[in-house]
């Protein structure tokens, strides 16, 4: 037996199965021409990070304008980082913000697809088996080195300003013999597998990223760690078997993995598997003092999706935001198409930000009104409800109330051709529909400068005669036009502005006053439709005591 199948039987003694095992497990997927197969690859290490939920997206668009395939895997390789219920956290968020998953971990606890176990945890198998594969070839070694003997390596290379990092002479471990490495194993001494890099530093690598073009770096010449001591892969290696086994066509993940590619290519091709394609996401950036940085976990509330649901934020409104950062060309697809899902929009890497976009929140909340503008009063109702159920004991308890009345309140200016662009996010609703509630009501009487209290009262007190709530808009608004004239008021806008000096105000001060009485504000939708769904006596009572705070 050649020293390499020997050595290959010592390091790794219970692995009884060859490569070809798993290649003929995981067959070629049967899919059409063209069709992309992604991923996400997220580690449970805390809470959906508004990066993995972008890049989740970009996969999930690509897959889908290609009929391929979206699927997830838990990288759990480094067990320290992770947290309690992290692949939930993750998954459940990604279903939340509508992200289909095809295969993988489609729920928190669910798995489905037939190229699992979709856990990197439940694979050391699968690696090991790849690894002993590579030592018999004579492309790996085990390396010995303590922790601190690489740390006093390190530390002369950096004193000697030489390139850190296990290679060339450095890589100590690269040449020792079998028996030398049979006494070591014997004794128990643990060890890393390394890999016996043929790469040289002055070669090229050269790639076509799918975002950020053509690439040009040099070759790995590192003898990087494919297996820990624990037996369990580094990221590098579980990420070469896994996306070839799971036949990932397009590799679309965070760009600080870009330095690493030499390293992957280089796996690829030593394991004999085809290169797959790279596609690198920009973060998304921030603007601090005028400076771009990325989002980070430590000082942006923001980089927890969960500020958004926390903030009310519909679903669809935070994708639909991070389809315009996406994809340049997404808002001219919009404006042709306002009433198609953005699933359906031709999604091209090609329009992808190469250095990073900025997030907007002006921008956001501006896409947010849109959406929810056009959504019907029962679904923002709903909406608003489940919301408050989570996030706000007091205004779940006044809206759950009497739902009907709940309804009819967010249906004021909505389901009509030019919906009210009002609300942006739920938990402004509170605020925004607060005097349709007694005990939210906090009236502000103030009037308008032009407007004396004696005026108003005798406005409003003339008024209590005629409301009628059968009246629609027009015969409303007529009403407080035929009270004008007693009032020393224009019925029309025009008269008053032409002679100002003749009149205390028009028509619309009333409204104005009107509006104030009803509601404690200036600013309100459609005043008829507030006072029918306040209905009358609530309205009587309203200007009732507006009537004696204004005295
Ligand atoms: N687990 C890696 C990360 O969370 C995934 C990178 C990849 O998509 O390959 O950054």
């Amino acid at each position: 037996m050649s020293e390499n199948l020997k050595l290959a039987d010592l390091l790794l003694p219970d692995i009884d199965k060859t490569p070809d095992y798993y290649e003929a497990l995981y067959p070629e997927r049967d899919l059409k021409e063209g069709a992309k197969v992604v991923r996400v690859a997220p580690s449970p290490t805390g809470y959906l990070h508004i990066g993995t939920l972008f890049t989740s997206l970009v996969n999930r668009i690509t897959a889908t304008s290609s009929d391929g395939i979206f699927f997830t895997r838990i990288e759990d390789t480094d067990k320290k980082r992770e947290v309690e219920g992290g692949i939930e956290n993750i998954i459940d968020g990604l279903n939340r913000f509508g992200i289909n998953i095809d295969e993988g971990f489609v729920s928190g606890k669910e798995e489905k697809g037939v190229y699992g176990p979709y856990q990197q945890s439940r694979r050391a198998e699968i690696y090991q088996t790849y690894v002993k594969e590579l030592i018999r070839q004579g492309l790996a070694y085990p390396c010995f080195c303590s922790a601190e003997e690489l740390e006093e390596t390190r530390n002369v290379q950096e004193k000697d300003n030489i390139r850190t990092g296990y290679h060339g002479k450095w890589a100590k471990c690269r040449n020792l013999s079998f028996d030398e490495i049979k006494e070591k194993v014997e004794a128990g001494l643990p060890f890393v597998i390394r890999l016996k890099s043929p790469g040289n530093e002055e070669n090229k690598v050269v790639f076509d990223d799918m975002i950020k073009g053509k690439i040009e770096m040099p070759e790995n010449d590192e003898d990087f760690v494919l297996l820990k001591s624990d037996g369990i892969p580094t990221y590098h290696f579980a990420h070469a078997i896994d996306d070839h086994l799971m036949h990932t066509t397009h590799v679309m993940r965070g760009d600080e993995w870009i330095s690493s590619v030499p390293k992957h290519i280089q796996l690829f091709r030593l394991l004999g598997f085809k290169v797959p394609k790279f596609a690198h996401v920009s973060p998304i950036m921030k603007l601090d003092n005028g400076a771009k940085r990325k989002i980070s976990k430590r000082k942006d509330p923001e980089a927890a999706v969960h500020f958004f649901i926390e903030e009310g934020f519909d679903a669809l409104c935070v994708i639909e935001y991070l389809m315009t950062i996406a994809a340049s060309d997404f808002e001219d697809f919009r404006r042709a198409n306002p009433d198609k899902s953005y699933k359906e929009f031709k999604f091209n890497l090609k329009k992808m930000s190469v250095s990073g976009a900025l997030f907007d929140e002006n921008k956001l909340l501006d896409v947010s009104k849109n959406i929810v503008s056009r959504m019907s009063g029962k679904e923002v109702s709903e909406k608003i409800l489940n919301w408050a159920k989570e996030f706000d004991n007091e205004f779940y308890s006044l809206l759950s109330k009497d739902t009907a009345y709940t309804e009819a309140i967010f249906s004021i200016d909505r389901d009509c051709a030019k919906p009210r662009k009002d609300i942006a996010k739920w938990k402004e609703a509170k605020d925004y529909v607060s005097y349709f509630f007694e005990e939210l009501f906090t009236p502000d009487y103030t009037l308008p400068e032009n407007i004396n209290a004696n005026d108003a009262v005798a406005f409003l007190n003339a008024y209590k005669d005629v409301y009628d709530e059968n009246d629609d808009r027009q015969a409303w608004f007529d009403k407080i036009k035929e009270l004008c004239p007693a009032l020393g008021f224009a019925s029309e806008t025009k008269a008053y502005k032409a002679d100002p000096a003749s009149y205390k105000g028009h028509a619309g001060d009333l409204s104005t006053v009107l509006r104030i009485a009803i509601t404690g504000r200036r600013n309100t939708p459609d005043l008829c439709s507030i006072m029918k769904v306040m209905g009358k006596d609530k309205c009587m009572e309203r200007i009732d005591r507006a009537i004696s705070s204004m005295l």
